[in-house]
């Protein structure tokens, strides 16, 4: 690892103050991917500033019915609160499906939605990866891409796909990013906060460099629903998503009222299947509806070899989480 300034905030406007004096600053928060990162060469910030003693650790419910999380709530914790458990229960399926106890109870709610790719290449600090050395290609594109690549959402110049479990839930839940920098805070619709990739993927996010998540607020839980997380992974704990699902649906007797669908470990970004709920919206259900709304959740995936196989598993990720929700 090389040797970097490191500093402590006190609050928000310290980190940032902090965080502008170079332009090689990275926040610090449960340091379970940038530490990982630094460790590996694959990022070199000059300066840290340690932001995990910051009062961002609330999680309050608000008179609306919406939830303010601080960007600093760990993953344990908003998996395990009352609330949470009971009005967003695919929010906290998805957050016990990732890593492992230590690593949730040390993970953020900020740094989860900040963390990085987990494709081999852009990790082994070596190989032609456009996110780590723009312009010096793809190697994942002809190369090994069963696990940690996108059938949808990717360019020719990467296919890494997105790898939290906790976005899936808050996608298909809806919420807002708050953002504080400089010039003042702003909010960020979630499903504007990352990009795809196209032809800049060292471009992740909508975050300006100056800027910090304080907060992300969930939408009030859809009247009526359940939901749940399904993740399908190649072992049953401590693994990525090769495809998962987060479904919230509300029933009027056997019509479907009301619907959301997401997807991860499929797509470059979570991906939102508006395609496949408009499709559900209004209809009485059926096994042929759920198989059809499945299809259309994968339209225009692409198989880049090894991981054509994605493109069948999220439409099963689809199905076979709706089809136990409304049974
Ligand atoms: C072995 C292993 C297995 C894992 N398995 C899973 C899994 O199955 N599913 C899953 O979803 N995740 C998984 N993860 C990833 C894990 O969820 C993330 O590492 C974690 O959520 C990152 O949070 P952190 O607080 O540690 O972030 P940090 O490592 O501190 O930061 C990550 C990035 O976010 C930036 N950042 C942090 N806070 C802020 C802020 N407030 N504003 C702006 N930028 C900020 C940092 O500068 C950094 O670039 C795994 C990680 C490991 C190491
Ligand atoms: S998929 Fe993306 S992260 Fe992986 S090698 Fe290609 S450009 Fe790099």
């Amino acid at each position: 690892m090389r040797t970097f300034e490191f500093s402590r905030a006190a609050d928000v406007g310290q980190a940032i103050a902090l965080h502008a004096r170079s332009p090689d600053t990275v926040f610090l928060a449960g340091g379970t991917t940038l530490l990982d990162l630094m460790k590996l060469d694959v990022m070199q910030p000059a300066h840290l500033v340690d932001i995990h003693k910051l009062k961002l650790d609330q999680i309050d419910v608000q008179s609306d019915g919406r939830v303010r999380i601080g960007a600093m709530v760990s993953n344990t914790d908003l998996a395990r609160h009352a609330h949470i458990q009971q009005h967003y229960p695919a929010l906290s399926q998805a957050l016990l499906s990732g890593a492992s106890t230590q690593l949730r109870n040390k993970a953020t709610t900020a740094g989860n939605v900040m963390q990085r790719v987990r494709c081999g290449y852009f990790r082994d600090g070596i190989s032609p990866c456009n996110k780590r050395v723009p312009g010096s290609g793809c190697a994942a594109i002809d190369g090994l891409n069963r696990n940690v690549h996108a059938v949808l959402g990717g360019s020719k110049d990467c296919i890494a796909a997105h790898p939290s479990d906790m976005c899936v839930a808050m996608i298909a839940i809806g919420a807002t990013i708050h953002a504080q920098g400089a010039r003042g805070v702003r909010d960020i619709p979630f499903a504007d906060f990352h990009l795809l990739p196209g032809d800049t993927p060292w471009k992740e996010h909508a975050l300006a460099t100056d800027e910090m998540i304080t907060h992300i607020t969930l939408d009030a839980p859809m009247p009526g629903s359940r939901s749940a997380y399904l993740k399908l992974r190649d072992r049953g704990s401590y693994q990525f998503a090769l495809a998962s699902s987060a479904v919230i649906v509300a029933r009027d007797g056997n019509d479907i009222r009301d619907i959301r669908i997401a997807l991860g470990g499929v797509s470059t970004k979570p991906w939102r299947a508006r395609d496949a709920e408009a499709m559900l919206r209004g209809k009485p259900l059926s096994a042929a509806l759920i198989r059809d709304a499945a299809a259309a959740s994968m339209a225009g995936a692409q198989s880049y070899g090894q991981n054509g196989f994605k493109i069948l598993l999220g439409q099963q990720a689809v199905a076979r989480n709706l089809s136990r929700l409304v049974a």
